[in-house]
């Protein structure tokens, strides 16, 4: 009842993904004065950069020489927001129809509608969620003292720490925390970790030097504290052995569900899960709706950012009639219209 009462927003463009192609469509679709709303199922943009290497160097953007993965991100949503865009995060696009008037009508899981003009699916690998733990009462302390994935290494100096996992994020994090945190403690339900062996050998140097608490071989049992703000982590033994960690914060690492989901059902011709476009505007199978980044599949594709940025520029040239109907589009560079506010 209260969702038929939302009123649609609208917007030209749609963007589905706000990974750094869907950041970069932004900035294409803006500069051809086509306004933009971006949804992306994270509560953060940047997508894979952000989920899975927030701190590993990127060496192949062109101009950067060497750019940490955070940082290109910032720098894309920093290039897009002249053009003011609409972000809906925390929010995956569960439903995507035609509108009887022309254009798309878009819906989220949070009961967000938007219509827009044309569409342009960024969804890299699908829509990213963390593996939850299956503690109770969990949701209640999720982005205050629960994280699922770690934005600013800052944000956790002098804090009391429990990683729990045992794989390549939970072994990078309680390095790299070890130097800033008061306390690290990684929990682990067998005594092997799975991550790099020179990761695993630094990890194990560090809890000989005291500096990291294993919690081998535990998993997570249940949370104490109040208000979203945790006091303490329980943690269990195989033989049901229960042991008190007190901690300010959790960061399960269970790893990140990629879900193509509701994108399989919206009626686009797809290629091995991923979406069929034309090469030359990154059209689907369906006139407007445009497909961009890890997500679209033509002859000979290259799943690399920069492979992402040419196609947001194909398909924001192929929209562009879409959004501004009888208008002729002239070729212009940069350089001669310049951008808002510079
Ligand atoms: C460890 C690692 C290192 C890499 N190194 C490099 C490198 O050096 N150079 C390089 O060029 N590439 C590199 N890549 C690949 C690069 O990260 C990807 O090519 C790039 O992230 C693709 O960008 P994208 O915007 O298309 O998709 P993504 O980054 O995958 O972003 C897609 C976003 O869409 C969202 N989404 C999906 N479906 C929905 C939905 N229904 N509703 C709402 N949101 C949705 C997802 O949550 C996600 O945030 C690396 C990848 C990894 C994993």
């Amino acid at each position: 009842m209260l969702r038929a009462m939302i009123e649609p927003q609208r917007t030209d463009v749609a963007i589905i993904g706000a990974g750094p192609v869907g950041l970069f469509a932004v900035f294409e679709c803006g500069m051809l004065k086509m306004h933009a709303h971006v949804f992306d199922a994270l509560d953060l943009p940047g997508g894979q950069c952000m989920a899975l290497y927030p701190e590993k160097p990127i060496y192949d953007i062109p101009g950067y020489p060497e750019i940490e993965a955070a940082q290109l991100v910032e720098r894309l949503a920093e290039q897009a927001k002249p053009f003011a865009p609409v972000y809906h995060l925390g929010q995956t696009v569960t439903a995507l129809s035609p509108e009887t008037a022309g254009g798309f009508r878009l819906q989220t899981s949070s009961g967000t509608i938007v219509i827009a003009s044309a569409v342009i699916i960024a969804a890299g690998v699908g829509a990213f969620g963390p593996n939850r733990p299956p503690l109770e009462g969990i949701e209640g302390f999720e982005g205050r003292s629960v994280f699922y994935l770690v934005q600013r290494r800052d944000a956790l100096r002098g804090k009391r720490v429990v990683i729990a996992g045992g794989g390549d994020s939970a072994v990078d994090w309680a390095i790299s925390l070890a130097e800033v945190a008061a306390r690290v403690m990684v929990v682990h339900r067998r005594a092997k970790f799975r991550a790099a062996p020179e990761s695993t050998a630094r990890l194990e140097a560090l809890a000989a030097a005291g500096r990291i608490e294993l919690v081998i071989p535990y998993q997570l049992h249940g949370l104490e504290g109040a208000d979203g703000k945790l006091s303490a982590v329980i943690v269990a033994n195989l033989q049901g052995e229960t042991k008190r960690l007190a901690a300010d914060v959790l960061l399960p690492f269970f790893g990140l569900s990629m879900n193509l989901g509701p994108i399989a059902q919206w009626g686009l011709a797809l290629d091995h899960h991923h979406i069929a476009v034309a090469p030359a505007t990154c059209m689907s199978s369906v006139p407007g709706i445009f497909a961009i980044g890890d997500i679209a599949a033509y002859p000979g594709k290259l799943k690399l950012i920069l492979s992402g940025f040419a196609e947001a520029a194909l398909a924001a040239h192929a929209i562009y009639p879409l959004v501004h109907p009888g208008e002729v589009l002239h070729f212009e560079y940069s350089t001669m219209k310049g951008v808002p506010g510079r």
